[in-house]
């Protein structure tokens, strides 16, 4: 068997497929046949563009709203999120919608007061080997979207989900968000391959962040379409009324017009992949 177990197809053959309880009472599915779009800025910034943004979104048939409290910044001296007040922002944003929401949790003391407002926990690329933050995860029930390391294998991913499925949780979204290479012009360098591959060796199901894997907004639209069209059952996207005075990642989001010509696009995609894309009440 592979060093991987529970996470394996020679484990479980049947596709895995994660129910998230939305708010508004329509539940939303990730996985196999799906096509799950998840969206929203970089960070919530203030109260007043995350609601108005999360309304837009919500119209456009976004199935799950995205937003940034505790960020990994790479310097101490950049923008690190809200924390803990930008909560109630989502809670609000979560209740207005009806849509549920996700955030990265960094460290396990955040977890108790993530735990009863976020419908998904984002484990971020730089905590994928944080085996003591997976091992907590593991204890939870609740849904762990799993980001692949900077570096990582797929093999180091695909055991850092095991972390979580072994000790008990198996509601495990992988997200491929690009990996570190010698090419310097994008921010990271797409691994689309890992969408195929890791339909072959794992049930989990898989969705592409083309945001973070380009680093760039002008190719976050093709680069969305191709994870979709290699069988990526959602994909993970920034957007921005103001990307260039976002306080975090504005180059490679998008606004809110051209999330709607990506959206509109996928959705044609999709039907083509013979993917349902749930539909919201709006
Ligand atoms: C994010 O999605 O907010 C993020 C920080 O992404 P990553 O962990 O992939 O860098
Ligand atoms: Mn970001």
């Amino acid at each position: 068997m592979k060093p991987f177990k529970m996470v394996s197809t020679e484990y479980k053959s049947e596709p895995t497929r994660i129910h998230i309880p939305a708010p508004g009472g329509n539940d939303v599915i990730i996985g196999e046949g799906y096509c799950t779009m998840i969206a929203g800025p970089c960070a919530v910034e203030s109260s007043e563009a995350y609601l108005e943004l999360a309304v837009m979104l919500q119209h456009l048939g976004v199935h799950i709203l995205r937003g940034g409290l505790f960020k990994p910044r790479t310097s101490p001296y950049s923008f690190k999120g809200l924390g803990q007040s930008g909560l109630d922002i989502m809670a609000e944003a979560r209740s207005i919608t009806g849509l549920p929401v996700i955030t990265e949790v960094m460290d396990v003391r955040d977890l108790d007061v993530l735990y009863d407002t976020v419908d998904i926990l984002q484990v971020g690329s730089r905590n994928m080997q944080n085996y003591s933050l997976l091992e907590e995860l593991g204890q939870l029930d609740k849904p762990i979207l799993l980001k692949r390391g900077l570096s990582a294998t797929i093999e180091e991913w695909l055991l850092a989900a095991e972390y979580i499925v072994s000790g008990g949780n198996e509601q495990v979204i992988l997200c491929e968000r690009g990996i570190r290479t010698f090419e310097p012009y994008t921010r990271n360098t797409v691994d689309i391959g890992a969408v195929p591959l890791i339909k072959q060796l794992s049930h989990l199901p898989i969705i592409v962040d083309p945001s973070h894997a380009t680093g760039k907004w002008e190719m976050v639209r093709p680069i969305a379409k191709a994870a979709i069209a290699a069988g990526a059952d959602g994909l993970m996207i920034e957007v921005h009324q103001d990307p260039d005075r976002a306080l975090s990642d504005g180059k490679q989001s998008l606004t809110p017009e051209n999330f709607s010509r990506l959206y509109e696009q996928v959705i044609r995609l999709a039907m083509l992949e013979d993917k349902e894309v749930l539909k919201n009440k709006g």
